[in-house]
């Protein structure tokens, strides 16, 4: 009754507390955005749950912190195994209940998932040494303590990616857990946390409490018993969690929305710039990183358009796990809706839709037809809000100060993409552009030791490499005077 065979998994629908599976009296269903289908009655965890989840971490602390980073690392390191080993069903499973493309889970998603634990485990063990430096004779000897039980927020656009992007370098770094997944998104997250177990991870050190935001995640974020919050999602849901956390003064760290440029210079390669416009509709366009805004030089606008036009035309959309599709459908009808509603907005505004503008009626469900935006006044919605959906919308420039002017005309700064045909004139435009990550002449290389987060409103904070130590470990510095011991 509380397991479902899904993808050729078993998965359960109950909370992961403590090594033990908790049922909730009330429950919510995990719905397929593919057709629809009720996949599984999950339990809707609360207030109860979250302190049960918190405490048994809060338990099983002490003896992960003492394991120390390599008794820690061949556990993880095991767990990574068993992900690897499970990589088609989970690649499966998420596809089902999130819409992605198969085949971007089978290649890229959760093999990523697997190196998110492996990468920051090996971190441990070999890159965060003890740092130890001089001042006037005095030895000062840095070190990164386990900090306690780490609050975990993931949204429903790459559940497991995001989930182990914050469990990875939190186990490594001596915390124990409690995620609170997506809602709409809960069925990757349970397989995981049996994977632990099976792993040998102890009871207690991987918790998932499953329910909504208002519900799961206001208790968990509010608890006095957790040390740090690490949230990937909304702005106005970032904003609900800072308030709670500073009543005990929780730590945070912050990956949120974005309205990324996509710049394009009169001296770029076309094909490439087109290439890379075209790579902003993956996912659904359900990509935080997405540039959303193509900011194109008046001299080759024409040109772009008419080739980035014949492009999309010939993207198939379609059910996420046949390996020619393109695009897959959107994650709920709510959110459907949402995008169509902006969209419609920009429309009444004045603005022209170039292609797209509506959902896919030969697919019928929750298709959204790939989309571009042009003419749209400045300053208005569809050139500043985040969509999260398949829609850029497309704006000239005449000089490359205009293009960082509007590249930074938002109130987000998470990432940006420069295609240009000259090294000095790239990194000028990149010097002035206020983001968290910019790619030029490229787009999503991805490196988990680089620094990641937003600037501005998309985000507080940075993870990847030290950085994400520095967040989830208590930094200590221990200062040795050269005097004072005893022969
Ligand atoms: P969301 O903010 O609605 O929800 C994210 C998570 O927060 C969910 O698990 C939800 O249940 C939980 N939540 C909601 N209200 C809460 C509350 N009051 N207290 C605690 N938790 C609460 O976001 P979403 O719609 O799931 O995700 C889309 C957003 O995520 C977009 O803005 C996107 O840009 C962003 N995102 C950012 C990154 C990044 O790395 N910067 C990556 C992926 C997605």
């Amino acid at each position: 009754m509380h397991q479902v065979q899904l993808a050729g998994l078993t998965v359960d629908t109950r909370h992961a507390i403590g090594g033990e599976r908790i049922a909730s009296a009330e429950t919510f269903d995990s719905v397929s955005p593919i057709d629809g289908s009720v996949l599984a009655h999950i339990s809707r965890g609360g207030a109860a749950e979250v302190d049960a989840a918190v405490q048994a971490a809060r338990a099983a602390f002490p003896a992960w912190r003492d394991l120390g980073p390599d008794g820690r690392g061949e556990l993880l390191h095991r767990l990574a195994d068993l992900v690897e080993a499970n990589l088609e069903q989970l690649a499966n499973l998420e596809t089902l209940d999130n819409g992605s493309l198969l085949r971007s889970h089978r290649r890229g998603v959760m093999p990523r998932v697997a190196m998110n634990i492996r990468f920051f485990a090996d971190w441990a063990i070999n890159r965060l040494h003890h740092e130890v430096w001089q001042t006037r004779g005095h030895d000062n000897n840095v070190s990164w303590d386990p900090s306690g039980v780490a609050a975990l927020i993931t949204p429903w656009n790459a559940p497991l990616m995001l989930a182990t992007w914050k469990i990875g370098p939190a186990l490594a770094a001596g915390d124990t857990v409690v995620l609170k997944p997506a809602e709409w998104t809960p069925l990757s997250a349970s397989v995981f946390a049996d994977l632990a177990n099976e792993a040998g991870i102890p009871p207690g050190v991987v918790n998932v409490v499953q329910g909504f935001g208002a519900e799961a995640g206001a208790a968990l974020v509010a608890h006095p018993g957790i040390a740090r919050i690490s949230f990937t999602g909304s702005v106005p849901t970032a904003k609900a969690i800072a308030r709670s956390a500073a009543d005990n003064l929780t730590p945070v760290s912050f990956e949120l929305g974005g309205k990324s440029p996509l710049i394009v210079t009169d001296d770029a390669d076309l094909d490439l710039a087109v290439d890379l416009a075209v790579e902003q509709y993956d996912n659904a366009g359900q990509v935080c990183l997405s540039g959303t805004r193509l900011l194109v030089h008046e001299g080759v606008a024409d040109r772009f358009a008419e080739a980035f036009a014949a492009r999309v035309a010939a993207l198939r959309q379609g059910d996420p796990r046949e390996d020619e599709t393109q695009i897959g459908p959107q994650i709920h009808r709510v959110h459907l809706e949402r995008i169509d509603g902006f969209v419609q907005r920009a429309r009444e505004g004045g603005a022209r839709i170039a292609f797209g503008g509506g959902p896919n009626d030969e697919l019928g469900g929750l298709y959204y037809r790939p989309t571009l935006v042009v003419d749209a006044a400045p300053g208005s919605e569809i050139l500043t809000a985040e969509v999260f959906g398949p829609v850029l919308a497309m704006q000239t420039f005449a000089t490359d100060e205009e293009a960082v002017e509007l590249a930074n005309g938002t109130e987000f700064g998470l990432a940006a993409v420069v295609v240009c045909g000259d090294r000095a004139r790239a990194e000028r435009l990149t010097k002035n552009l206020v983001a968290g990550t910019i790619w030029v002449n490229c787009f999503f290389v991805r490196d988990l030791a680089a620094p990641f987060g937003g600037s501005k409103k998309s985000g507080i904070g940075r993870e990847g490499g030290t950085w994400s130590f520095d967040f989830y470990a208590d930094v200590k510095n221990t200062v040795y005077a050269p005097t004072g011991w005893k022969e």
